[in-house]
């Protein structure tokens, strides 16, 4: 029989659940924590990219969930449905109730698939693939070891999106594995982004820039994915131009337009889980609409002061990665250990998000930046350079700080 109340409940052992919950046991001790996670694998996604390209095994990136639960720590394999905020109760897809005297919300994000018309039970086949789903990552490589020729289209989103890089990092590798095949030469390459530029911070967008000239890349910008035509092999934009009236006014024109592919990688939007807003936990309006409200800086939530948001699901203006998270992490275990003591929360994330930019095998610029695109290297080097450094650091040493790390609580 599950404890049917919790000093902290935290909904989700993604990332950020489990990074929180394995800090957080060693200040509250055994039998204090209860983790709401209903999926019975926990998986590495930043290698998902370098899976698809052939460059990481697949299954070194997914692990047994009762294997990152902290000891200590009482998992319910189970989905939140609703949250009772009034009353410090969770409704569980069980059918049961937890109580809490605090919650923490860690439940990610939801990939809108259902957006693109046309892409029900094609994902996978008839040459379209992506690397957002493990279960999806494998025929990433297989298509792009696969392909002989014509147009490789990849498909960037409007956002928010968990790794805004990742779209055009799976871009560039593919671009190396046409070469290596001998295919480059009879291929054309096209990045169809919802985004005015290739990168949302301007410091990134000159050698991202460069980057795109020197592989021959075509950016096609301001072009958000309607529907695809599996078929006819055949994806459907919005494209949105925009030009100066006489009296200087911005106008906005949306045309349709059409592009071929033989590949296509696609990515749909995404959005916070449907039942924090059923919750009235959400942002109601603006930019973050939908999305889990909180303080910012605090991560608390304005409303309900025992309850906090970390990670994806979180509605504030950072980059959603793993890597924002690290930062997260620690603030939020300080201000729950402060609200668990009756005082306000003092510990503030400043917004970092880092991205490694994989530009080629062996070459990554490494994006770090916080709040209003400010940037927050670590390393005392030109952060604007790709490297062969940052590639070592993609490749062989976060793997090891995610799983060693960041989930035991030590980094
Ligand atoms: P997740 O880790 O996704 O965990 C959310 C958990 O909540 C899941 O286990 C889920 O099962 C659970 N859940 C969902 N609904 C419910 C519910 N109703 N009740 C209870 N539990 C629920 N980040 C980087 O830092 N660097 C990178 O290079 C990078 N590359 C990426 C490449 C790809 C292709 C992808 C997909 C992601 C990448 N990321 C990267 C992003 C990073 O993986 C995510 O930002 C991070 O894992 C988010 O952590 P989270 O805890 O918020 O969500």
């Amino acid at each position: 029989m599950q404890p049917k109340k919790f000093k902290l409940l935290i909904l989700g052992g993604g990332t950020g659940g489990i990074s929180l919950a394995a800090r957080l046991v060693r200040h509250l001790g055994p039998g204090q924590i209860g983790i709401v996670e209903p999926a019975s694998d926990h998986y590495y996604q930043p290698a998902w990219t370098l899976v698809g390209a052939g460059l990481y095994r697949k299954e070194k990136t997914r692990r047994p969930e009762a294997e990152v639960i902290p000891r200590g720590c009482t998992w319910l394999q189970t989905a939140v449905q609703k949250v009772f905020a009034t009353e410090n109760r969770v409704r569980l897809a069980s059918g049961t109730d937890v109580h809490y005297d605090f919650l923490v919300v860690a439940t990610g994000l939801r990939l809108n698939w259902e957006s693109i018309a046309g892409l029900q039970g094609n994902l996978g086949q008839n040459g379209v693939c992506s690397i957002y789903e493990y279960d999806q990552v494998d025929k990433v490589r297989s298509m792009l070891h696969d392909f002989t020729g014509g147009t490789a289209l990849f498909v960037m989103p409007a956002p928010p999106i968990k790794c805004a890089g990742a779209p055009q990092k799976i871009m560039y590798l593919a671009d190396g594995l046409f070469r290596k095949a001998g295919v480059r030469a009879q291929t054309k390459i096209i990045f169809a982004t919802a985004g005015k530029s290739i990168f949302a911070i301007p410091e990134f967008t000159a050698p991202l820039n460069a980057v795109l000239q020197r592989k021959g890349i075509e950016a096609r910008f301001s072009h958000r994915l309607l529907s695809i035509d599996a078929q006819k092999k055949v994806a459907t934009f919005a494209k949105t131009t925009e030009t100066k009236a006489a009296d200087g006014a911005l106008l906005t024109a949306t045309t349709e337009e059409n592009i071929a592919y033989g590949l296509l990688h696609v990515v749909p939007t995404m959005s916070a889980h449907s039942y924090v807003a059923e919750s009235n936990l959400a942002c109601a309006d603006g930019p973050q609409a939908g999305w889990l409200q909180v303080d910012m800086h605090t991560l608390q939530h304005p409303m309900h002061r025992n309850i906090f948001g970390i990670g994806d699901v979180t509605g504030v203006p950072n980059s959603k990665t793993g890597a924002a998270i690290r930062k997260q992490v620690p603030v939020v275990e300080r201000n729950l250990i402060e609200a668990m003591a009756c005082k306000s929360p003092s510990h503030l994330y400043d917004g970092y998000a880092s991205c490694p930019l994989v530009t080629d095998k062996g070459r990554v610029i490494l994006a770090e930046f916080g709040y209003n695109g400010k940037l927050l290297p670590t390393f005392p080097l030109n952060p604007t350079k790709e490297r062969f450094s940052m590639w070592v650091l993609k490749r062989y040493l976060l793997p090891r700080l995610y799983w060693d790390g960041m989930l035991r609580g030590r980094a």
